[in-house]
């Protein structure tokens, strides 16, 4: 029997049809300005107030502290150059990771072609960094560290919470990329005790092209957009009104389904220890400080964009590498980063499983997945048949 498997929540997610439906007013007879005066546009601007309301309650922040951005990679951006410039007179010099995200490393080339000094704290064999690493990177001009919550590719979890300690102690502003984190994770602003943090809606079952900066009161950041006032002439523009309700309700949906990740990981695990069986494989990154529905695994001898081909023409739909990356025949910069050397990454598959998938699903991989590996292997002049 064939199916069709959605197994790369890590890079899109649908939208959910109660997030369309509280979205679709305002693709019709709500389309008012909220910067109008005349109730058309009050609607507008009340139905951003609620979403803003509620999303920083999700969240545990102050409504004055959300702010609404166009994608995780665009709050990601203005975090670290928002930073970089309203503090560069106090020092010129920041600390991030070697994986995070292209929005968060490809922000801090551009910074360093303007003069910032970058230190990227590598990771070890299973994607993680001690407390201890970022306070041996700390100098008297840091002014910023930026620290994915969860990485996309691998899944692992930092010790954000203590991070962010080690960062005040020496009164250094800290940022989290949690665009993979918030909807997989409890996510708390003032338990992670972050000053900014991202998300992105595309992420959580909420549409492409919106997302979330928060940032804490009294955080220093320069200003993203000149221009009509909006989000407290931080960000001109009129609002994506539809896209920023539809989060509010895919983000309160998304923290009343954590309890089910259990399940995913359950699933997750199944198809781990089943894939194991497969010769010549291994996991990437941590099992333990892991996102419930994140697989990562590397089978030798054969060409992770292959494996994809063979597992689309079976309707199953995963990835290797990060999606962003995948028009590129460069090795992944995370799997590198664990210290995979270039043709074990590139053998790599990730599998992300969600609330939306099923046993089903999982047996549906697990009677596909092995034959194409045997076949691939079966072309490849590198394989020997040893098993
Ligand atoms: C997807 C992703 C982003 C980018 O978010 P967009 O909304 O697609 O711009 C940033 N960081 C991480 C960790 C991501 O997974």
């Amino acid at each position: 029997m064939s199916r069709f498997v959605y197994a790369d929540h890590a890079a899109t997610t649908s939208v959910a049809p109660e997030v369309l439906n509280e979205m679709l007013p305002y693709f019709g007879p709500a389309y008012g300005n909220p910067s109008s005066l005349y109730s058309l546009g009050r609607q507008s601007a009340d139905a951003i107030a609620n979403a803003r309301a509620r999303i920083a309650a999700v969240l545990g922040a102050k409504p004055t502290e959300i702010f609404f951005t166009s994608c995780g990679s665009e709050a990601d951006n203005w975090a670290i150059k928002g930073v970089a410039k309203a503090k560069a007179a106090q020092g010129k010099h920041i600390i991030t990771t070697v994986f995070e995200h292209h929005a968060v490393l490809h922000t801090m080339h551009a910074l360093e072609k303007d003069g910032y000094e970058v230190t990227y704290l590598s990771v070890d064999s299973e994607g993680l960094i001690k407390p201890e690493e970022l306070e041996a990177a700390i100098r008297p001009d840091t002014i910023l560290v930026a620290m994915m919550y969860a990485n996309n590719e691998i899944g692992t979890i930092l010790p954000i919470k203590e991070m962010a300690e080690v960062a005040h102690a020496h009164k250094i502003t800290f940022f989290t990329d949690a665009v993979q984190a918030v909807g997989n994770i409890p996510v708390h602003v003032n338990e992670l005790g972050v000053d900014l943090l991202s998300l992105s809606g595309h992420k959580l079952h909420a549409p492409k092209g919106i997302g979330v900066l928060y940032v804490r009161t009294g955080t220093r950041i320069a200003n993203l957009i000149d221009g009509g006032g909006q989000e407290r002439h931080r960000r001109g523009g009129t609002e994506n009104v539809a896209y920023i309700c539809g989060l509010a309700k895919a983000l309160e949906m998304a923290v009343a389904k954590l309890p089910e990740m259990t399940h995913v990981k359950a699933m997750r695990d199944r198809l781990a220890n089943e894939i194991l069986k497969i010769p010549h494989t291994r996991i990437n990154g941590s099992m333990e400080h892991r996102l419930a529905g994140n697989l990562n695994v590397s089978f030798e001898f054969i060409e992770g964009e292959s494996l994809l081909l063979l597992l689309d023409m079976q309707g199953i739909c995963a990835s290797t590498g990060s999606a962003c990356s995948t028009a590129s025949l460069e090795p992944s910069h995370v799997l590198l980063s664990i210290g995979l050397p270039a043709e074990k990454a590139h053998g790599s598959l990730r599998i992300s499983l969600s609330h939306e998938n099923t046993e089903e699903d999982v047996d549906y991989i697990l009677e596909k997945l092995p034959p194409i590996v045997a076949r691939l292997r079966e072309m490849s002049p590198l394989y020997d048949g040893q098993s």
